[in-house]
């Protein structure tokens, strides 16, 4: 039974957005929402499939066409006025989030608002920045090479920074010319369409942001394989990237990869454990520890390795779980059911290997989906906690003698997404940064992120990347103009 909050948060739309009206799937069907917090039903959303997805993608490229022509002064007006609106709504935003996400809401407006209004800020400012380039050639020869929009872009996004990442993909998009049609994740759908919604209201074209909704995968699979997408920006796990990217390739579309991690956090002897410990402990528990870039395997010095323990262990014990809408609460629920056993499955699987239980592994006698924060120490690098992707508040610990040895065992998994170093000594972080295989490298810190930066992943954790102009790159294509001059 449908059981929508009363009053219903402001910006809960519960139909999907194409072409600048509320719709509902061709077929009928809905599938039910939950909040990850009691397990209740938020609301239904329309289950779309290929009919629905052909639609959105048609309105799209038709929008996309007028937009093309549009004077660069008024595409970045639009953008900035939206990026105005999510300002003045960025608490409705977060409410939004933390009800579908169960992101305890102090998070979500200070760091999924914050996110959220550097990446509008941003792009809103990148339409007159995308310069073109000439190069010299020999002959009476003149070339221009000019940054075109792709058209379409199709946006997939996960559950776990649902506003954040639909947001960067369609205002990047937006603002290199093209359309978007985002199909976000079944679990955590609202925020990208409330972000629709607010498109609409910032004057910004109908069919320039489109949001279709599926139950499990069936848009998703429409969109990657339609032929009038043509980039496809995924962000999820490897696994479904995987198939992502052989439909892409099917199609001969381009696509960029965003894909999972099993980031190390590597601490040497000589530095300041206080501030590595402030980040160990934030880099997995932040959001439930359920972030592609959670430094989710902490290397330790042998030397230090107690002194970090302690501080971590007894900040995570010390952590206030409960429900996401109490404006106290630091750690709130996992997304779902399926996932709380997934994680629980973990945990069975690190004391089945051997590894010490310091804290944690429990479940709260709370209603919702909740695992309290755990660290496993002792954790050999070939277990599974120590090598795959768990997407929740599981820390394992592991102890090295050297440099070598730390770097050895943070490069022996098939992930590359985040890595962070922290040591007093300048010519070892350069020597980790020269030899982590990894995307993104904090020294002396951890999970920093601004949208001017490149944001992705080597190995497993995907390919191409978001932010500043690399990102931008993604969605333009070159074209070169040759003139003859005599
Ligand atoms: P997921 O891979 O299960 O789903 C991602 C999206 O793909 C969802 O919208 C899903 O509905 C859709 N999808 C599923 N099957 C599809 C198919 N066959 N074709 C097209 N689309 C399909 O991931 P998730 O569980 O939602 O999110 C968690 C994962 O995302 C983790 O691995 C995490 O590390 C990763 N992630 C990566 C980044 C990054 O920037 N690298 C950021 C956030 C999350």
């Amino acid at each position: 039974m449908t059981q929508v909050p009363s009053p219903a948060p402001a910006l809960l739309i519960d139909r999907m957005v194409v072409g600048g009206d509320l719709v509902d799937a061709r077929s009928g069907e809905t599938f039910a929402v939950h909040n990850p917090a009691d397990g209740s039903v938020i609301t239904r959303l329309p289950a779309a499939e290929a009919a629905d997805v052909d639609h959105a993608v048609k309105v799209a490229r038709e929008a996309q066409r007028g937009w093309a022509k549009r004077s660069i002064a008024t595409r970045s007006g639009l953008l900035r006025r939206w990026a105005d609106l999510c300002q003045e709504r960025v608490g409705d935003l977060a409410k939004i989030e933390s009800l579908d996400v169960g992101k305890p809401i102090a998070t979500a407006r200070a760091v999924d608002g914050s996110m959220l209004m550097e990446n509008m800020r941003y792009y809103a400012g990148m339409p007159d920045k995308l310069e073109g380039r000439t190069i010299p050639v020999s002959g009476r020869f003149v070339t221009m090479v000019v940054r075109e929009p792709i058209g379409v872009v199709a946006g997939i996004t996960p559950w776990n920074f649902a506003l954040v990442g639909a947001a960067g993909k369609a205002i990047s998009a937006l603002a290199a010319g093209n359309s978007i049609v985002i199909k976000p994740s079944p679990l955590a759908s609202l925020s990208a369409l409330a972000l629709a919604a607010l498109a609409l209201e910032a004057g910004i074209p109908p069919g320039m942001v489109n949001v279709v909704t599926d139950a499990a995968s069936a848009a998703g699979e429409a969109l990657v394989s339609h032929p009038g997408v043509g980039h496809i920006s995924f962000t999820g796990s490897d696994a479904v990237g995987r198939k992502v990217a052989a439909a892409a390739g099917a199609e001969l579309k381009t696509c960029t990869m965003e894909l999972g991690g099993k980031s190390p956090l590597v601490v040497f002897d000589d530095a300041d454990i206080k501030s590595a410990a402030t980040s160990a402990f934030l880099g997995i528990f932040l959001n439930a520890g359920e972030m592609c870039t959670a430094s989710s395997r902490l290397l330790v010095h042998r030397s230090v390795h107690d002194e970090l323990l302690d501080a971590v262990t007894a900040t995570a014990g010390g952590l206030v779980v409960g429900d996401p809408a109490d404006e106290s609460t630091v750690l709130g629920p996992v997304i779902s059911a399926g996932h709380r056993d997934r994680v629980e499955g973990y945990v069975s699987a690190g004391r089945d290997e051997g590894a010490r239980l310091v804290t944690g592994g429990t479940r709260p006698d709370l209603p919702g989906y909740y695992v309290t924060p755990t660290v496993f120490d002792d954790v050999e690098p070939t277990a599974r906690i120590a090598r795959e992707e768990i997407f929740g508040p599981v820390l394992s610990v592991m102890r090295f003698t050297d440099e070598d040895e730390a770097l050895h065992i943070a490069n022996d998994v098939t992930y590359g997404l985040g890595s962070g170093v922290f040591t007093s000594r300048l010519d070892r972080a350069l020597r980790f940064a020269d030899r982590i295989e990894a995307g993104n490298v904090w020294v002396n810190a951890y999970n920093l992120l601004h949208p001017a930066v490149p944001f992705g992943g080597y190995k497993d954790s995907g390919f191409g990347r978001e932010g500043g102009f690399s990102g931008m790159s993604h969605f333009t294509r070159e074209k070169s103009v040759w003139f003859a001059t005599g």
